[in-house]
């Protein structure tokens, strides 16, 4: 029993390690851009210097095998063990409903444990690091410390306990919220309109705003708990505007004088 239990967790660990190592450099190879002159780039003029996008990569590769095991865990106590709710029984809406509803959840985790990080105790010795990718890029999204993540990755273990989800529903959840964290960190926003302000869904400048101004903009998915909570940077809906008009216009290059 034990031994048949340490394989299905080793086992799950090694195929959501995959998962997420493979996704991780598919899309940050599709969206990394450290281009300093680039003419959309939220930062202009900015670029993150190459020992530090090495150290991004790097760490994530490590940060990404505990996460992974976090979430493993959390499905092996669920499948072997049934802690936590029991899915509800499958249909289109009990999947829908059960993702958004582990959206949320992640979202107020994320939101409330991030505010704790940036509490003069845990700030430094914990959270830091990532913060000194700045600006961030793709391959930063997952350039944090161990203890970071057993912060603010740990809902991945806890997800059964909290929400009424198949497990397949809770890994298509963590998938999207590794694409879109990967994308919201690459400095260009990709966001659309759907990410149009007042929209609760975040762009990429939301994030990149928190990178820069560090006590604001705190939560993964949407802008709920900054509107809230009052930690929505006060220029971020226009900021958003903005970088999303500039995403539309292209870029005018100037001729070169023949004077
Ligand atoms: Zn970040
Ligand atoms: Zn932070």
């Amino acid at each position: 029993m034990i031994l048949d239990t340490a394989l299905y967790l080793l086992g799950t660990w090694a195929v959501v390690y995959a998962l997420l190592i493979a996704v991780y450099f598919v899309t940050g190879r599709l969206f990394f851009s450290n281009d300093p002159a680039r003419a959309d780039k939220i930062q202009p003029g900015r670029a993150l210097p190459a020992e530090k996008v090495r150290r991004d990569i790097l760490q994530s590769v490590r940060s990404l095998a505990s996460i992974a095991l976090m979430f493993s865990i959390g499905h092996t106590l669920y499948t072997k063990f049934h802690v936590g709710f029991a899915e509800w029984p499958l249909s289109v809406g009990s999947v829908v409903l059960s993702f958004l509803l582990s959206m949320l959840a992640y979202d107020t985790w994320f939101y409330w444990m991030h505010r704790l990080l940036h509490t003069k105790p845990f700030y430094r010795r914990i959270h830091r690091w990532h913060h000194l990718s700045l600006p961030s890029v793709a391959w930063s999204n997952n350039s944090d410390t161990l203890v970071d993540n057993l912060f603010l990755q740990s809902y991945w273990l806890a997800a059964h306990l909290i929400c009424p989800i198949a497990p397949v529903v809770l890994l298509v959840h963590k998938l999207y919220d590794h694409v879109s964290g990967i994308i919201g960190h690459s400095g260009v926003e990709h966001g659309g309109g759907i990410t149009y302000p007042p929209s609760p869904f975040n762009s990429v400048t939301h994030h990149d705003q928190h990178h820069r101004f560090f006590n604001y903009n705190y939560s993964p998915h949407f802008t709920l708990w900054d509107r809230l909570m009052g930690t929505l940077h006060p220029s971020h809906d226009a900021e958003v505007k903005e970088n999303l008009r500039r995403r539309r216009v292209p870029a005018v290059q100037e001729k070169p004088s023949d004077a």
